[in-house]
């Protein structure tokens, strides 16, 4: 599983970092960015909650 996080539409709520610290963390610029785009297995169920509950829909799959 990949994820990238679509610039254009985050707006640095920071609902992913909460929910999957493990791969996604704020830039300097206070918007998301994934830490690695491929997903460690251990890590799927959590990035999918935060693509789940990411209110601008910015996360991508795949
Ligand atoms: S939850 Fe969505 S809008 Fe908020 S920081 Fe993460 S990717 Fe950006």
């Amino acid at each position: 599983m990949k994820v990238s996080v679509d610039s254009d539409r985050c707006r640095g709520h920071g609902v992913c970092v909460a929910l999957c610290p493990a791969v996604f963390e704020l830039n300097d610029d206070g918007y998301a960015q994934a830490r690695n785009p491929e997903v460690q297995n251990e890590n799927e169920e959590a990035a999918i909650d935060a693509v789940d509950a990411c209110p601008e829909h910015a996360i991508v799959v795949g």
